[in-house]
């Protein structure tokens, strides 16, 4: 493919060790101009994928107490995407672990032609059983016209927000007591900066935006704040929510090539883009209106793990992920997908840019209790 249009990247100092800069605008360096994300990875989370046979075994451990439960035909839930991350889940999970997982896929309106042949592929080729959970297209579509309306960098929080609270809420209504997911510090241990991509489990956040510009009423929009699932499910639900690729030497590159040899998965272009949506406005959208490209997160995060080079990073990053002969039907596809003219989405980006601090929110709260999972050791990331 053709790569033609180039980033501006010039402007921003970069990490002498990642490819973070500062188009993300807190970020910090020592005196040898390595990142506060990358010093927090060297303190925090490096030991723990160095000692991967203490995690291995703590794994044993909780495999053991789910499988103790008897009183589910599964032994837990799966999200599934048709990503890479969450496919390779669910093959580790019924291979490895030995577990029974019943795997949900939230389909948000956004599915790619991969997404769908990945998602049937790993089913049938790991005899699983599927549920399908349908958000209704006429509320999704009107959240998202709000959040483009309403100028969020962070378009995916309707997207992101129906994923999880659909798999809680079915979990919960189910009583299967182990949600299990496919997040991960071998490609997401820098966490993109909140300026970027702010929580999408604010709901306060979400609704205040929706009362601004949204047209119809969200009846069945799945919304579920983060105080409900990190303290009411949790506690009062005995909901529990695991990330088992943690535990284990998760190679990406590795990963991907055992699930096209095992199932016939089949490859996408970036983190994330197995969403026609995402691929439109993590690709383009984010980077061509706000200067935020979440690819420096990404790769910077392969870097740290060992799985890319810096050099290799910054090469890519200095074209746009989507050939510019593309972005013409990019344009075209969410446009009609979203029944807005184009013209009148091209208005839109022309507009001027807002923060997610320009709307209600939970974020001190949220932010508060980041900050103590982070003194109870329950979060390693640097998330700001
Ligand atoms: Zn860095």
């Amino acid at each position: 493919m053709y790569y033609s249009m180039k980033t501006n990247r010039d402007k921003y100092t970069v990490c002498k060790n990642c490819v973070m800069d500062t188009s993300d605008s807190l970020l910090k360096f020592d005196e040898n101009g390595i990142c506060d994300y990358c010093q927090n990875f060297n303190k925090n989370i490096k030991f723990q994928l160095e000692d991967l046979s203490k995690s291995r075994h703590e794994l044993e451990q909780i495999v053991k107490k789910i499988k103790s439960r008897k009183n589910n035909k599964y032994d837990c839930l799966i999200g599934i995407s048709g990503g890479v991350d969450s496919c390779f889940l669910a093959h580790f999970v019924k291979k490895e672990l030995n577990l029974n997982p019943l795997v949900v896929h939230v389909d948000t309106g956004w599915n790619s032609i991969e997404s769908v042949n990945n998602i049937e592929k790993i089913i049938d080729g790991l005899n699983l059983d599927l549920e399908t959970i349908v958000i209704p297209w006429n509320e999704m579509r009107d959240l998202q016209l709000a959040f483009f309306k309403a100028q969020h960098p962070n378009l995916d929080i309707p997207q992101d927000h129906a994923i999880f609270s659909s798999l809680y809420q079915y979990a919960v209504k189910h009583k299967i007591g182990y949600i299990l997911n496919g997040g991960n510090f071998s490609t997401e241990c820098i966490r993109e900066p909140l300026e970027w991509a702010y929580h999408a489990s604010d709901v306060r956040h979400i609704k205040d935006i929706h009362k601004k510009y949204g047209k119809i009423k969200l009846n069945a929009f799945p919304l579920c704040d983060i105080f409900t699932y990190k303290i009411y499910f949790r506690f009062f639900k005995n909901l529990k929510v695991l990330q088992p690729l943690n535990y284990v030497d998760y190679n990406k590159k590795n990963a991907m090539e055992q699930l096209k040899n095992l199932y016939g998965w089949m490859k996408y272009e970036h983190k994330h883009y197995e969403s026609r949506f995402t691929k439109f406005y993590e690709g383009y959208w984010l980077l061509k209106k706000f200067g935020y490209d979440k690819r420096k997160a990404h790769f910077s995060s392969l870097i740290l793990t060992n799985q890319m080079t810096r050099e290799e990073a910054m090469e890519k990053l200095d074209y746009y992920p989507i050939a510019d002969d593309e972005i013409n039907n990019e344009f075209n596809f969410i446009s009609q997908k979203l029944d807005i003219s184009e013209s009148k989405l091209k208005l839109i980006m022309q507009e001027k840019n807002k923060s997610f601090k320009d709307y209600k929110s939970s974020y001190f709260i949220i932010q508060f209790f980041v900050k103590l999972l982070r003194i109870l050791k329950l979060e390693s990331r640097l998330i700001r």
